[in-house]
């Protein structure tokens, strides 16, 4: 028997310190780490202790006589990346924590978000006794993209949020919830107090694709559909018309899946998960039937992860429709994949768009339509509505360094749509008055220490963590390793000495912080919003029910 690692894997690699063989690859110290769709278990190697069921926050790990048919194919994936990356028998290196021996007592440190990044960041800092750690999030409720971004129909991959739960009882952690560093409390003011602060702001904004009729009504960023069907609450107010029959996503990564899983999924079901009322009320209204999503290079360079593809697969009255025609490999992508030069998953990746090539549609009530190599060209529309979205087809052509570039060819289509939305990456923005680079939409560092750009020198005291830090890719866990690169940085420049003690206490800046926000909520006021939540799901028989204003959420937090 082997255990196998399935669809909710969040890469925080939580099960590599437990498991006593070492055959959970790639561990964060391997480079394949940050790129990879998931962590793997290599079937020849595990004893099946199970210690790692016990460490995964999300529930992924199964033993193999416990798959179900859905689950089937990850025995296959997990076993393929060993093809490429196999365990040498007496290889396995013991993983030692370096625990330094230095008094962290008077450390005080400001940590600017309170995603994935923030959290894994603050939970390194508290892992040394006596450290101060001030959390600052702009909205009433933490967690970043967990509560606003991961789609409301994968409540496993939100459990993570039990390990971030756990900084309310450390006592020298403090969150204040609704203060935005730029608007309530400066920078200068954070560094005044602290010894360091730590931007982890994420990047909420999108990219444009610079065609003409984007702005046309219809036509919308992911970003916000995503938002709005998780009920944040600068959203809230977004109409999304959901009238026509046909939507098409640009762009292929999992958030457009997500998209179009959402689009297609019955609303009874979305109607158990914590999807904002609104977003359920408005999906049961809507007349799409097809979601086509758009991919500017083939089905190997796709850029969803295979576990999410398979996951649509599994989907209830929907067929998953491709061309047997854009599912065939080109030459580029077929001598890379023999060659072994890819990592397994890209070999997968065109084995299962083949195979859902092949399969015979059910006529299922909805479908998704997977189409590769094609670009947009313009969204077609009248100041009304969106009523289509001109595509060309494109070739692949291999670029100077290896990678294959899609170019357009001279054969287009009007795709009848009246809906589009882009999903082709988020994108930081300069929101405080730190350094910024506005061409990658990053904060410029160095694992973490933030650069003065006309000087490439470190400025003293500040550093970034997540998405902003290194931009805007890799799941929850990927945050994990990049937020304790950032705070090793962090903490050897307060043992070398490099950082000025605060000018005043703890005390002073929280006096500042109720001067400016008098409805500041700390972490017990969260407890109020997330059990409030919790208790009016239970009610109606789903996992919360969430409060998407900020007035009830106060109204609670007082109540
Ligand atoms: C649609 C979508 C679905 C996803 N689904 C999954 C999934 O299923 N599984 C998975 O593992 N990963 C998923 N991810 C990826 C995961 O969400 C990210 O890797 C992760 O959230 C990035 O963490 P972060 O802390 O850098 O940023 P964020 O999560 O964006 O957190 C940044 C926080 O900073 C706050 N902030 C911003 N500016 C300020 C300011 N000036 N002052 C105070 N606070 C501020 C924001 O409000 C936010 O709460 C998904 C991402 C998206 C976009
Ligand atoms: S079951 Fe045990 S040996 Fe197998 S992967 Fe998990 S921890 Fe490792
Ligand atoms: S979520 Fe984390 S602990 Fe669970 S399988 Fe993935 S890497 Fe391992």
């Amino acid at each position: 028997m082997t255990y196998v690692i399935t669809q909710a894997c969040c890469n925080d690699a939580s099960c590599v310190s437990v498991c006593p063989v070492d055959c959970i690859h790639p561990t964060p110290d391997e480079a394949p780490f940050m790129r990879t769709e998931m962590l793997y278990i290599d079937p020849d190697t595990c004893i099946d202790c199970s210690q790692c069921v016990y460490a995964c926050p999300v529930d992924a790990i199964r033993p193999d006589d416990d798959l179900d048919d859905a689950m089937m194919p990850f025995l296959e994936i997990n076993a393929a990346y060993y093809e490429k990356y196999p365990i040498e028998p007496g290889t396995a290196v013991p993983r030692r924590s370096a625990k330094r021996d230095f008094d962290y007592s008077s450390l005080r440190v400001a940590v600017v978000g309170s995603g994935p990044a923030a959290s894994y960041a603050a939970l390194e800092l508290l892992a040394r006794p006596g450290v101060q750690v001030d959390m600052f999030e702009r909205l009433l409720t933490p967690y970043g993209l967990i509560r606003f971004g991961v789609a409301p129909d994968h409540p496993g991959t939100k459990a993570v949020t039990d390990v971030f739960q756990s900084l309310g009882s450390e006592p020298g952690f403090r969150l204040h919830l609704g203060v935005e560093v730029g608007k309530h409390l400066s920078h200068e003011e954070l560094l005044a107090h602290n010894h360091a602060v730590i931007y982890a702001v994420g990047a909420p904004g999108d990219r444009r694709l610079g065609v003409p009729g984007e702005d046309l009504p219809g036509s919308h960023a992911a970003t916000e559909f995503v938002a709005w069907y998780n009920g944040h609450p600068d959203f809230v107010d977004r109409r999304f018309d959901l009238s026509c029959e046909r939507a098409v996503i640009v762009g292929n990564g999992n958030v457009a899946l997500d998209v179009a899983r959402i689009l297609v999924t019955d609303p009874d079901e979305l109607e158990k998960t914590d999807m904002a009322d609104h977003a359920i009320a408005a999906l049961r209204k809507s007349n799409i039937r097809e979601v086509v999503v758009l991919g500017r290079r083939g089905p190997a360079q796709a850029a969803y992860t295979n576990p999410e593809f398979l996951a649509l697969t599994n989907l209830a009255d929907v067929d998953v429709v491709i061309d047997p025609a854009e599912a065939e490999l080109d030459e580029h992508s077929i001598r890379l994949i023999e060659s072994g030069a890819v990592e397994p998953s890209v070999r997968i990746k065109a084995e299962l768009a083949e195979r859902v090539a092949g399969t015979q549609a059910t006529g299922a009530a909805k479908r998704i339509v997977f189409r590769y190599l094609e670009s947009p060209v313009e969204v077609v529309g009248d100041e009304q509505q969106v009523t289509g979205l001109t595509i060309v087809r494109n070739v692949l052509n291999e670029g100077p360094d290896g990678s294959l570039l899609a170019t357009p060819g001279d054969q287009t289509e009007l795709i009848e749509a009246g809906l589009v939305l882009r999903s082709i990456g988020y994108r930081g923005s300069s929101t405080v008055d730190v350094p910024f680079d506005e061409v990658r939409g990053v904060i410029p560092n160095d694992e973490g220490r933030v650069l003065e750009p006309s000087t490439g020198a470190p400025v003293p005291g500040v550093y970034t963590a997540g998405w902003i830090k290194r931009g805007p890719s890799g799941v929850i866990g990927t945050n994990k390793k990049c937020a304790a690169d950032t705070v090793e940085r962090l903490i050897d420049d307060f043992e070398n000495g490099k950082l000025t003690a605060p000018k005043s206490g703890a005390h002073e800046l929280e006096r500042l912080v109720a001067e400016r926000n008098p409805d500041v909520v700390d972490f017990a006021g969260w407890t109020r919003i997330d059990q409030a939540e919790i208790a009016s799901g239970d009610s109606r028989g789903r996992t919360r029910v969430k409060l998407v204003d900020v007035e009830s959420m106060l109204a609670v937090v007082r109540s």
